[in-house]
């Protein structure tokens, strides 16, 4: 990693929704990096079977569809970079990402952070991770072949997770603290008809034990209030999920519940910065929305970028004068006319209604408007302005 480099655009988590904007945004030529703290592929590369993502009648498991993304966000020439990202500094127009490798810097961003598992907040559980309490049955059901384990939660993750975990356990508990699941229907028959699960209704755990491993959780009837325990080897917690927003809390406009505030171009409250993925606040967390709000924040990112490099560009040296008009006014499409004719390179025509994010930077209140830059400084600024107005200010000016 350079210091000095600046990439077009940095994408921050590699999951669905951030490898589906690094293959929208590379294939549109956007020097495009992803940057990832775990291992590529987000919870899709721990999910064993995707039943619902279009195009895979039979199901695809989750790490197949991850490598086929990674391997076409990296054929049209994304880099993939590992570093957990630790803050952001976005209020000029090249951000700055801090992170444990030091730090990055690109002219927009796209936050793809995902969510992760909910903790269950009970004594033993931060004890016993990794040694019998899991989050991930993908990674660690081989473990606990022939062994007696509790899945915690009522949701689609818990359900789909208890019938996979009856590929090892001899005996799955699934322990929910009402008495009816929330997860989809189809999932619940698999889950009644499997006959090595039984659901704990109304139940709620109180406590991990164990020795060096995992032993028993207590549990207690919410009806009853009676606590008893169950003997375990494992118990794997699906009880909802938090956004992995933490870091962009203060910078970035965040809902009541953490997740990053976006419009439907999936622009956060910072200007060139974009947000996708089960990280925004959104109605449907699932692969496919995540790879679709990828592919819209890529787009607009790129839009955004090119817009920024092409300005930029234009009025960092000598003196140069932006007119900004409306195409959908004829006083604009006078402008159009009378520009062409006058040929004076150093005048940049731009359309503010199509580009309004331009309009934005530069306040344009009321078209036409003129600003004048000398060697990147607004030295001059005028709302409102006619036609014949601006030719004469040009001519004042001595720029044609
Ligand atoms: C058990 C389970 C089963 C599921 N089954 C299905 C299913 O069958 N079908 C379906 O469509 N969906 C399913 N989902 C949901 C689906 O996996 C998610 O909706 C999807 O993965 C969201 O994608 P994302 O890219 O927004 O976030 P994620 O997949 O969460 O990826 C976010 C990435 O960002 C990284 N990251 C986080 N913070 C940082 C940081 N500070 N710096 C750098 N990187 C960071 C993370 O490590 C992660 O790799 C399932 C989810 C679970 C948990």
């Amino acid at each position: 990693m350079s210091e000095e480099k600046i990439y077009d655009l940095i994408i921050v988590g590699g999951g669905p929704a951030g490898l589906s904007a690094a293959i929208y945004a590379s294939r549109a030529k956007l020097d495009t990096l992803v940057l990832e703290k775990n291992f590529v592929g987000g919870q899709m590369a721990n999910t064993d079977i995707i039943e619902n993502y279009p195009g895979f009648p039979d199901g695809v498991s989750g790490s197949d569809l991850v490598s086929r993304m990674e391997e076409q966000a990296e054929k049209f020439g994304a880099e993939i970079d590992f570093a957990d990202i630790e803050g952001i500094e976005v209020d000029g127009a090249v951000k700055r990402l801090r992170t444990s490798e030091g730090d990055y810097l690109s002219r927009a961003l796209i936050i793809a952070t995902g969510t992760e598992q909910r903790k269950l907040g009970v004594k033993g559980e931060a004890e016993f991770t990794g040694r019998g309490v899991s989050y991930c049955a993908v990674c660690d059901g081989a473990f606990y072949t022939d062994k007696v384990i509790a899945v915690v939660g009522g949701g689609n993750s818990a359900v789909e997770e208890a019938v996979y975990l009856t590929n090892f356990a001899s005996k799955v508990y699934l322990i929910h603290r009402r008495d009816s699941l929330r997860a989809e229907k189809l999932l619940q028959e698999r889950l009644f008809a499997n006959e090595k699960i039984e659901v704990v209704w109304n139940s709620v755990v109180t406590e991990i034990k164990g020795d060096k491993f995992v032993e028993a959780v207590s549990i207690k009837n919410l009806l009853s209030g009676e606590v008893k325990d169950l003997a375990v080897s494992g118990v794997f917690v699906y009880v909802g999920v938090v956004p992995n927003s933490q870091v962009f809390r203060g910078v970035l406009e965040l809902d009541e519940w953490g997740y990053i505030r976006t419009n439907e171009e999936m622009e956060t409250s910072v200007d060139g910065v974009f947000a996708a993925g089960d990280v925004r606040t959104s109605v449907l967390k699932q692969v496919i929305t995540a790879a679709a709000e990828g592919a819209i924040a890529a787009t607009f990112a790129e839009k955004y970028v090119r817009e920024q490099v092409y300005f930029d560009q234009n009025i960092s040296s000598g003196k140069r004068v932006v007119v900004v008009y409306s195409s959908i006014t004829d006083e604009g499409r006078e402008i159009v006319k009378c520009m062409s004719e006058l040929e004076a390179s150093n005048v940049i025509a731009i359309d503010g209604y199509k580009n309004s994010r331009i309009s934005k930077k530069l306040n344009v209140e009321k078209f036409s408007a003129v600003r004048i830059f000398d060697n990147g400084k607004e030295v001059f600024s005028k709302d409102g302005v006619a036609v014949h107005e601006i030719v004469n200010m040009l001519k004042e000016q001595g720029i044609v």
